[in-house]
């Protein structure tokens, strides 16, 4: 018999409140794949292989109901880039024990299999002639991180690109912070589909 397939995981932790987008404040655990196929300069995640585990999809499912101890039945499947990992073997393990799946991807690939919720955070501004935004990705939400790439022609990009109900911008929370927050409430107000979103959890203090 076969084992199971690991998957590279860099850490599941929870109960903690999503942050950022339109289940901002929500309560979920998260779980967090290693590796990324891009590398944005400003990126503030870890999701390097050192001191990821490899974990199977029973694992997986047995860490997060764990974690999720006040049974919020919501996973946030980040990275890294999740895409590189998420396979139908695994949401079903997933979906089967109750989860809610939220997945944010960076909209370079392909999903290999559902998610209840897909906010697809685009940086083409790193893509180095290497990738492209897949063109039929289902998207629930759009979250721009704002940095000196983002202008209102992209938003407008955007706004023909995907089909979504919900649209962010988000200012990069490098040392530029300040500049980034008032170009990011400026695209906001000047084209209102748009929402500022902030790091609620980097504010209220939750990983
Ligand atoms: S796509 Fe996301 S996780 Fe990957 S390098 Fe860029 S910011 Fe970091």
């Amino acid at each position: 018999m076969s084992r199971p397939k690991p998957y590279v995981v860099k850490e599941i932790f929870g109960p903690t409140l999503q942050g950022e987008g339109a289940h901002a404040g929500r309560a979920c655990v998260f779980l967090r794949f290693a590796a990324c196929n891009l590398a944005c300069t400003w990126c503030d995640t870890d999701f390097r292989a050192d001191g990821a585990e490899h974990l199977d999809a029973d694992d997986i499912v047995a860490r997060l109901r764990e974690v999720d101890r006040h049974h919020s039945g919501v996973v946030v499947v980040t990275g890294g880039e999740p895409t590189l990992q998420w396979d139908e073997p695994l949401a079903r393990a997933l979906f089967a024990a109750g989860f809610r799946v939220h997945m944010e991807s960076n909209g370079t690939r392909p999903l290999q299999a559902l998610v209840d919720w897909l906010t697809i955070s685009p940086k083409p501004q790193f893509h180095d002639g290497r990738f492209h935004l897949h063109p039929t990705l289902p998207a629930s939400e759009v979250k721009v991180i704002v940095d000196d790439t983002v202008d209102e022609a992209a938003l407008v990009a955007y706004e023909a690109r995907y089909r979504c109900e919900h649209w962010f911008v988000q200012p990069c929370q490098d040392d530029r912070y300040p500049h980034h927050l008032a170009r990011a409430i400026d695209l906001a107000t000047r084209r209102p589909r748009w929402r500022l979103s902030l790091q609620l959890h980097k504010v209220i203090g939750v990983p």
